[in-house]
C-alpha cells in the first residue's frame, strides 16, 4: 500500500475503543522521536495487514493494531494523555 492512503487517526478511534474504556478522541500523543504534541485523530492511519498510527509531524510509527480472531494486540510508542 502507498504511504500516501492513508485516513486521519479517527479511522481506528472504533478499534481503540475495544481495548481502553475511553475516548480515544480525546486522547493526545506526545511523539517519542520528535517531541511533537498532537491529538489522536490528527495522527495518519494507515490500513494494511495492522492498522499503524503515524505521528503528523514525523511519521514515526505511534500505535500498530493487530486483530487475529481472538485479541487484539496494541503497540504504543510515545507519551499518551487521558482527559477526564
Ligand atoms: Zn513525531
Amino acid at each position: 500500500m502507498s504511504d500516501d492512503q492513508h485516513t486521519d487517526g479517527n479511522g481506528v478511534a472504533g478499534l481503540l475503543a475495544q481495548v481502553l474504556a475511553v475516548e480515544t478522541t480525546t486522547m493526545t500523543r506526545s511523539c517519542q522521536s520528535c517531541g511533537d504534541t498532537n491529538p489522536m485523530g490528527a495522527h495518519r492511519a494507515y490500513h494494511g495487514a495492522a492498522a499503524v498510527l503515524r505521528c503528523p509531524s514525523c511519521a514515526d510509527v505511534a500505535v500498530r493494531i493487530t486483530e487475529t480472531d481472538d485479541r487484539v494486540v496494541v503497540e504504543w510508542r510515545g507519551t499518551f494523555v487521558i482527559s477526564r
